[in-house]
């Protein structure tokens, strides 16, 4: 299921290896250079942005629901939900944090859970609503991510139909489960968080990746998915790294198990370099320089 070979290249008379990963699960290789600086480690003060007047902290002006959810947004202690403004799919929610700014190393168990809370509670309220077949939580924490306001907000997106990555693992069950095992029985299994059990793939989607397989369904595993992604944030922070994105994949008809996965993106620095090149959106292809190996042994000290 997995093949990995070394390239080695002289240039300038300095010996260069390039390590190409295949995963057959997946379909996906990744190249892994020895270049150092591929991920940035600076990081810049933003105040500028983080001071500006931000809509996430005016709720009265954000988009309301309708009579059919019994209620104009959802809310708790921490964090509250409202309809996206510019939807992903017949129902696409936003969940804020009540805080304004909230640096990754702030963000603890009982902080996410209450806004996966929310979350859940959208997805069953759309459950009584509608027929929906998959739901999902994501995170773009910072610009270099993808959010495009600074305030920390999750997003639920709930759906008949499967996003392109999950029609693919949903179509492929039963070699699904089989390389879950594959990777929980490498060296890349990082541990178990109570019903969370994490490791690194083998060919990683993005830098730092860590993925959380629960063992039962959300409703049960929200605590431990909490702290897993806790821990998971902290790493970040350690390694000096302030932007991430996190997927939560959940079938409602249990197509797949629930399953999280979660990278570091690059720093929020003014001119940053793009972790996305052609290789990454048009060759389909990650390229690294820390092998997933590693990132699995400095986790262990997390959890
Ligand atoms: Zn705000």
């Amino acid at each position: 299921m997995f093949r990995k070979w070394i390239d080695e290249v002289v240039v300038a008379g300095a010996k260069k290896k390039v390590e190409i990963r295949e995963d057959e699960f997946f379909e996906r290789r990744c190249r892994i250079i020895g270049r150092v600086g591929l991920e940035l480690v600076a990081e810049e003060n933003f105040d500028d942005l983080i001071n500006k007047p931000c809509i996430f902290c005016t709720p009265e002006k954000l988009a309301k629901f309708g009579k059919e959810f019994g209620k104009e947004i959802f809310e708790n202690e921490y964090a509250f939900l409202f309809p996206n403004i510019n939807p992903y799919a017949k129902y696409s929610s936003v969940c804020a944090f009540k805080q304004h700014f909230i640096k990754p190393a702030q963000f603890n168990a009982e902080l996410i859970e209450k806004n996966l809370e929310l979350c859940m509670d959208y997805i069953h309220k759309v459950m009584e609503l509608d027929e929906i077949k998959y739901a999902s939580i994501s995170w773009n924490y910072l610009m270099p991510a993808g959010a495009s306001i600074l305030h920390p907000h999750t997003q639920v997106i709930a759906d008949k139909q499967p996003t392109t990555y999950m029609a693919f693992i949903a179509k492929k069950k039963k070699e699904f489960k089989e390389y879950l095992d594959k990777e929980m029985k490498s060296e890349r299994y990082i541990g178990k968080i109570g019903k969370i059990k994490l490791f690194t793939p083998f060919v990683p989607f993005g830098f730092n990746e860590v993925v959380g397989i629960a063992e039962e369904n959300i409703e049960n595993c929200l605590e431990d998915l909490s702290k897993a992604l806790e821990k998971i944030i902290s790493y970040y922070a350690s390694i000096k790294r302030n932007s991430f994105n996190v997927a939560i994949y959940i079938s409602l008809e249990n197509e797949f198990p629930l399953h999280f996965r979660c990278i570091t993106r690059q720093n929020m620095v003014k001119y940053y370099r793009n972790d996305a090149m052609f290789f990454e959106r048009l060759h389909q292809e990650v390229i690294l320089e820390k092998k997933p190996e590693e990132v699995a042994k400095e986790l262990r000290n997390f959890i």
